[in-house]
């Protein structure tokens, strides 16, 4: 499989610096910043730093350093905004969408953390 990444992407952009974002972690392999527009009263966006479109991509042709520093970098996030279960924390819920019927409006991967009040059923069923 093929994967076209746009470098023109507005978290390519970030990514150079081109565009201000509110950073919340940094790692060696990815960055965790604000949502613009947030769905949630914590809405962050974690990125991997490398030119991957969308989580198949990154699976398929990530190195296990990005993919292990990534992962790890979410769950970083997560208790740096003390909202980790077990620990105090009241839990969060992830989301990457990939692909058209995802909705996905950015391509390139990034994961929603969003948290800081009951989240509801997973999906509104439309109409
Ligand atoms: P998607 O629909 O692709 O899963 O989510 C893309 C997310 O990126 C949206 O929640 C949107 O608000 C956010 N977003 C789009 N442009 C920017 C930007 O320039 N800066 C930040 N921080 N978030 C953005």
């Amino acid at each position: 499989m093929a994967y076209a990444y746009d470098d023109q992407n507005i978290f390519a952009k970030i990514l150079r610096g081109e565009i201000p974002n509110s950073t919340v972690l940094e790692t060696e392999h990815a960055l965790a910043f604000h949502d613009i527009r947030p769905h949630a009263p914590v809405h962050v966006l974690v990125i991997p730093k490398g030119p991957y479109v969308n989580w198949d991509h990154f699976a398929a042709e990530a190195s296990d350093a990005e993919i292990g520093d990534f992962t790890r970098a979410v769950a970083k996030v997560c208790a740096y905004l003390g909202l980790t279960p077990g620990e105090d924390g009241m839990g969060y819920r992830l989301l990457a969408n990939s692909g058209p019927h995802s909705h996905q409006e950015v391509p390139h991967l990034h994961v929603h953390i969003l948290a800081g009040r009951p989240l509801g059923p997973m999906l509104v069923q439309p109409g």
